[in-house]
């Protein structure tokens, strides 16, 4: 799945702002809402932009509560709700006001940034991230966005394998299933 080299950051960008700013359970334990969230949401876009600036204590909570939307979104589709997760982008993009934007910037060749109507980081990122699960969810690919499957765990994902099979957040989440049915199994005989 390559919609795009920008597009294909922004989705992972929704994935990572989502895993790393909103409180639930990750890998089998309880995941909290980080004390500093400017440093949460400095290092959670600086996996997809290494050099990225640092974010202050407003500009993480702004994202976090960005973070929490586009959670809305993994979750529905998760649910088999693509009718629900579609008219929360719908919304999102309306909010944000996104719209696009040929740049060319730091050697790249030119390609489509998307801006929200503030200047501010989360209104830009909210316009970004929703417009990177909006070309996700009208792709054949619409069913792409998973919540894990473990338990104990509400990481999100985006599945890019060929087939569609991914079920996990990560491989630790995988290995831990795996793990608890061989258990079964043993205990079973
Ligand atoms: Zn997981």
């Amino acid at each position: 799945m390559d919609f795009n080299g920008h597009m294909d950051t922004v989705v992972r960008v929704a994935v990572t702002l989502v895993n790393e700013l909103t409180p639930g359970e990750r890998r089998g334990r309880p995941f909290r809402l980080p004390e500093d969230g400017g440093a949460a949401a400095t290092a959670a876009l600086r996996t997809a932009y290494p050099a990225y600036r640092e974010l202050g204590t407003e500009e993480g909570a702004q994202l976090a509560a960005v973070a929490a939307r586009l959670r809305a979104v993994f979750t529905a589709v998760a649910d088999g709700d693509v009718d629900s997760a579609a008219t929360q982008v719908n919304t999102l993009l309306r909010e944000t006001q996104a719209r696009p934007m040929l740049e060319r910037h730091d050697g790249e060749p030119w390609h489509l940034h998307f801006h929200g109507s503030d200047d501010t980081t989360a209104g830009s990122w909210a316009a970004s991230c929703a417009t990177g699960l909006a070309i996700v969810l009208g792709s054949e690919f619409h069913d792409r966005l998973g919540v894990c499957t473990a338990p104990h765990c509400d990481r999100v994902y985006v599945d890019v394998s060929r087939n569609g099979t991914r079920r996990f957040c990560s491989t630790a989440c995988q290995n831990r299933v795996k793990t608890a049915a061989f258990r079964a199994r043993a205990k079973g005989d």
